[in-house]
């Protein structure tokens, strides 16, 4: 039989039912239809060979299995619905182990009732959007009817194994030869071009299942509602790897991210981790970009000692505006003309920060007629500018070509808060870090250690 005859038999089978006036959709979907059963049975006959010609190995320490049963049935459904396959069962005489090689070899994991595909299927369908949602268009796209439920749990088996590969980073970065192997992972630079690895960091919170209903109630208290939950976020890029699109909108080619609820000490090691794998090592300059929060300049400190650190313009420019409000009253002619010069001084001065300081310092020094208010609020922002000035370099930021303000993680958090803060959505502590595992591990193009089928 040649290809031309394949051809002819699907050609007939899905032509038979399709109406004179069918668009191309109708086709594309008869021929699916047509050869769906076929394809299946191909499938199954590939499964069963394999099966057939596995060793009767352990897959642990490679010692010939002492056979329990022969030829066990599991029915899995894949990509053109569900197969069934015979498989042997046995136990290792040396580790004790028991286990069904064929179903190692395949890559099918032990108790999932999904193949490899349909549970890559579940994972990127579910990290677009909740399960419930879902599975209509995959039913549009696949013609699998797979019930929400399953959607949901075969996602979280897969956040699961990517929150194993995640601790696996932080491991190796807690060795000298971990630290080394993450390191080599690292894109190469242009020889004899040393680049620039931005760091920028931020935080947004998720709310856990425990608190729904109760935190107005809380607030209403005055009491903080304990299920919302700090997610810590990071982006890692290099500088040479930062361009423009045809219409100039600035884009990165190539980026980290991490994101989990566990803390900050987690979060920490996670980013080092994540950091290393971006060529941290290799980087002849570190860059820190945040706004002003107090543990990010302490993480900073810690992990990243001798980065660079810079408070995201936007912010500061913010800390201005409100302060202009104070004294010359909300969206005033005068708030504007006071403002303008200090704005202009940070990013056209070279001490432009200081320069601030020092006019703020004199008006305080100078002013007698200042309300309590006004002075307490004058107070503050001197010492935020007291506590950031080193970080506010803007102008000389602006000559390098380097970020002034932390755009890329705003709109990192953003998109993570897109798919984990839906209305009426609520996380639990296992669920929320799991899927935040498989979101990060996607985003961070490392998809084919799930699923290396994507290889090819
Ligand atoms: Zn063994």
């Amino acid at each position: 039989m040649t290809d031309a005859d394949v051809v002819e038999w699907l050609y007939e089978r899905a032509a038979v039912g399709l109406p004179a006036d069918a668009d191309m959709g109708r086709m594309e979907k008869a021929v699916e239809a047509a050869s769906l059963d076929v394809r299946r049975q191909v499938v199954e006959g590939l499964v069963q060979r394999t099966a057939d010609r596995c060793a009767a190995a352990c897959p642990g320490c490679g010692r010939r299995l002492l056979m329990h049963v022969r030829g066990r049935r599991r029915r899995v459904v894949t990509r053109c619905g569900p197969i069934r396959f015979r498989r042997d069962y046995g136990r290792c005489p040396a580790c004790g182990r028991y286990s069904y090689p064929a179903d190692v070899a395949l890559g099918l994991h032990e108790r999932a009732p999904a193949s490899p595909v349909v549970q890559e299927i579940c994972a990127l369908e579910t990290l677009a959007a909740p399960a419930g949602r879902k599975a209509r268009d995959v039913r549009r796209l696949t013609g699998l009817e797979i019930d929400p439920s399953v959607m949901h749990r075969e996602a979280r088996r897969q956040g699961e194994a990517a929150l194993a590969l995640r601790d696996k980073d932080v491991a190796m970065a807690q060795t000298p030869k971990g630290v080394a192997e993450l390191a080599a992972s690292a894109a190469p630079g242009l020889p004899g071009e040393p680049f620039t690895l931005v760091i920028e960091i931020d935080a947004w919170n998720i709310r856990e299942r425990d608190a729904w209903g109760r935190t107005a109630k809380l607030a209403a208290r005055g009491e903080k509602p304990e299920r919302w939950h700090w997610v810590y976020t990071a982006t890692v890029f290099r500088l040479d790897q930062r361009g423009t699109t045809a219409s100039g909108r600035p884009v990165i080619s190539e980026r980290g991210y991490v994101a989990t609820r566990k803390g900050l000490d987690a979060f920490k090691q996670q980013l080092y981790a994540e950091a290393l794998r971006r060529g941290l090592l290799q980087a002849a300059h570190v860059l820190i970009l945040a706004d002003g929060a107090v543990w990010i300049w302490d993480l900073a400190e810690d992990r990243f000692k001798g980065a660079s650190q810079r408070v995201d313009l936007y912010h500061v420019e913010q800390h201005l505006c409100t302060l202009a409000a104070d004294l010359h009253g909300g969206g005033t002619e005068a708030a504007r003309e006071w403002v303008a010069p200090y704005r202009a001084w940070l990013t056209s001065r070279k001490d432009g920060a200081l320069d601030v300081l020092r006019g703020l310092e004199g008006l305080r020094d100078a002013a007698q007629t200042l309300a309590t208010q006004q002075r307490a609020a004058l107070d503050r922002e001197i010492g935020y500018f007291n506590k950031h000035k080193g970080r506010m370099d803007y102008k000389n930021a602006k000559k390098l070509g380097q970020p002034v303000g932390s755009g890329a993680i705003e709109s990192t958090c953003s998109q993570y808060q897109r798919r984990f803060k839906l209305t009426g959505q609520f996380w639990s502590l296992a669920g929320d870090e799991a899927f935040l595992a498989l979101d990060t591990l996607h985003r961070n193009e490392r998809w084919h250690l799930l699923f290396p089928h994507d290889c090819d």
